[in-house]
């Protein structure tokens, strides 16, 4: 399962840089966890961080995110794979911008 923050956060920002899949942020109110991104730090730790670092213990599992281990192992690898693309790209566009920037 994903996980959750419920209205008992304090916006202490403690939980928000933990995060290995970027998957916190702020919200209108509150922080947030976007259940697209949460493995429930499957794949980075043994166990949830954000949870181990939250002062008042408001971050449940989320019971409308129902997930395997299996589906938060596999959620884990596409995210990474969405990340060397990412770096890949920028890669790419630094070069070019160095090849332009040395012809120019
Ligand atoms: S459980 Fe892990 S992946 Fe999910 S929000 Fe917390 S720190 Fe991020
Ligand atoms: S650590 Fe807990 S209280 Fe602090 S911002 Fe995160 S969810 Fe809210």
């Amino acid at each position: 399962m994903a996980l959750m923050i419920t209205d008992e956060c304090i916006n202490c920002d403690v939980c928000e840089p933990e995060c290995p899949n970027q998957a916190i942020y702020l919200g209108p109110e509150i922080y947030q966890i976007d259940p697209a991104k949460c493995t429930e730090c499957v794949g980075h730790f043994d166990a949830p961080q954000c949870v181990q670092v939250c002062p008042v213990s408001c971050i449940p599992v989320d019971p409308g995110h129902a997930e395997s281990q299996a589906t938060l192992w596999q959620k884990y690898q596409r995210l990474q794979k969405q990340v060397q693309t990412q770096r890949l790209s920028a890669s790419q566009a630094s070069s070019l911008a160095a090849a332009s920037d040395s012809g120019a």
